[in-house]
């Protein structure tokens, strides 16, 4: 099994029974250039949407005109890649209440986004400027996050979650800890204290793995990379018993 890591949330994952994706973002801005394109997804079967912001979504239009892929993605998230361009014959909807894609068992659940923390907010408008601040509310108000969801699926036996945005609540995680996941895919991205906050999280979800993402400078000056170093010292301060991989930026992992 290959999993490949396209940079923000982004993710191709590959195994003998079919091929995902979750989030691509490619078109990056001033950030270090993508070495995927459309093309990387023709034998992808399905992309998983986790949330609406331009960082989970902008690409997807283009994604699905130049190949078969369908895309699942949650209620107004999906009715806006529809005003986008993308056909409704592939959309699905990601809905929580059923089994969405049968070869993975995949299950979307209802999740939620980090809030945005003053000091975060201050520092990244001053590196933006007026100008930047302008463009970031702009991309806002066209890409609204909607519903946040976070997906949960099997692949040759073993266990993953996939979470788009670090907000979920300690009542969900416990819920995901008895699914007893193998791979946690955990997004560092959204707050001024992201590594101790997602620390937390894995701490209670128990993986055996968790690979970080969204860690990188995606669209610079709105983004930032974030220290996965610190990240794995706030988990070892909460004793985290399994291990980190961190995939490097557009690289792939056999696991
Ligand atoms: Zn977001």
């Amino acid at each position: 099994m290959e999993i490949t890591w396209l940079g923000t949330a982004g993710f191709i994952i590959k195994s003998k029974e079919g091929e995902i994706a979750f989030d691509p973002f490619l078109s990056r801005g001033n950030g270090q250039a993508s070495p995927f394109s459309v093309k990387s997804f023709e034998n992808s079967q399905a992309v998983f949407v986790g949330h609406g912001h331009f960082d989970h979504v902008y690409d997807i239009p283009q994604i699905a005109s130049g190949t078969e892929v369908k895309i699942y993605a949650p209620g107004l998230t999906g009715q806006i890649l529809k005003l986008r361009g993308v056909p409704s014959s592939r959309l699905v909807e990601a809905s929580n209440k059923e089994i969405l894609f049968k070869p993975f068992k995949m299950r979307a659940f209802h999740s939620a986004h980090t809030r945005f923390d003053m000091p975060l907010i201050l520092s990244t408008a001053k590196r933006c400027g007026v100008h930047g601040c302008a463009h970031a509310l702009k991309l806002g108000v066209s890409y609204p996050k909607g519903l946040v969801q976070t997906y949960y699926f099997e692949m040759q036996g073993k266990k993953f979650l996939f979470v788009s945005s670090a907000g979920c609540t300690e009542k969900e995680l416990m819920m995901y800890q008895k699914l007893e996941v193998d791979y946690f895919l955990a997004p560092l991205q959204g707050h001024s204290h992201i590594q101790e906050i997602a620390a937390k999280q894995v701490s209670i979800v128990k993986p055996k793995v968790v690979i970080p993402h969204h860690h990188d400078d995606f669209y610079p000056p709105l983004s930032q990379n974030i220290s996965v170093d610190i990240f794995r010292e706030k988990l070892k301060q909460m004793s985290f018993a399994g291990d980190v991989l961190e995939i490097p930026l557009f690289k792939s992992a056999q696991i």
